[in-house]
């Protein structure tokens, strides 16, 4: 059972712990700068991150919506892999959304990319068709209050299968999984950054501030 984050009650203690929070987004490729706007929203210093060596000053990680394969091919010519482990076993936040999803699994149901083995989840991409078949949707969210959340599906993945202690937390009515979290990972089919519904981030933001606390 993953704890739910207290994300709809802050005092003022709270927020100035979440002014000290750092968040990175990683800019290699993909959406990048809605993930940047949307936790500055929230009052959150938020940075592109470009380099390896940035993840050492950071408290949470976004690896954001784009190309699955191109990101997976950048990250490896740039050195990222370690230390994207090494940031994850320290206990930093990582959350990927649509091809950050597909990086950050253990398998993939398609024979590329060689995903990163971050997160214990097996994803299919482009589930849903091309391109043309995006589109939105409502659902329930375990842990976020304030009724259903309305998804962007962008050449979505899905969720097929997931390891031991990685929680489904938002399905399709069809039951298929599209949002996970496992600790203090998070994966999310679709893309809260392209809406003006804050609440996936503020739920990043109480998991990053959960980490935070304890490193
Ligand atoms: N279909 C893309 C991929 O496989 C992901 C699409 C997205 O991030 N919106 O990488």
């Amino acid at each position: 059972m993953v704890e739910t984050p207290s994300v709809s009650r802050q005092n003022s203690g709270e927020a100035d712990e979440i002014s000290q929070l750092k968040i990175g987004v990683l800019a290699l490729q993909g959406d990048f700068i809605e993930h940047i706007h949307m936790f500055r929203k929230l009052g959150i210093e938020a940075v592109e991150v470009r380099k390896p060596s940035q993840l050492a000053g950071l408290d949470g990680l976004v690896i954001p919506g784009g190309e699955s394969t191109t990101i997976v091919k950048l990250i490896n010519m740039f050195g990222f892999a370690a230390e994207l482990h090494a940031f994850v076993d320290r206990g930093g936040a990582l959350w990927g959304t649509c091809a950050g999803m597909i990086v950050i699994a253990r398998e993939l149901t398609d024979p590329y990319p060689e995903p990163l083995g971050l997160m214990d989840i097996c994803v299919s991409r482009n589930w849903f068709g091309r391109q043309v078949d995006s589109f939105e949707d409502q659902f329930e969210f375990n842990g976020i209050e304030g009724g259903p959340f309305l998804a962007v599906f962008i050449r979505a993945p899905v969720v097929e299968s997931v390891g031991d202690g990685v929680d489904v937390i938002a399905r399709l009515a069809d039951g298929k999984p599209v949002a996970v979290r496992s600790g203090n990972r998070l994966a999310t089919a679709f893309h809260p950054e392209l809406t003006d519904d804050s609440r996936v981030h503020e739920y990043f933001v109480a998991m990053v501030k959960e980490g935070a606390t304890v490193r």
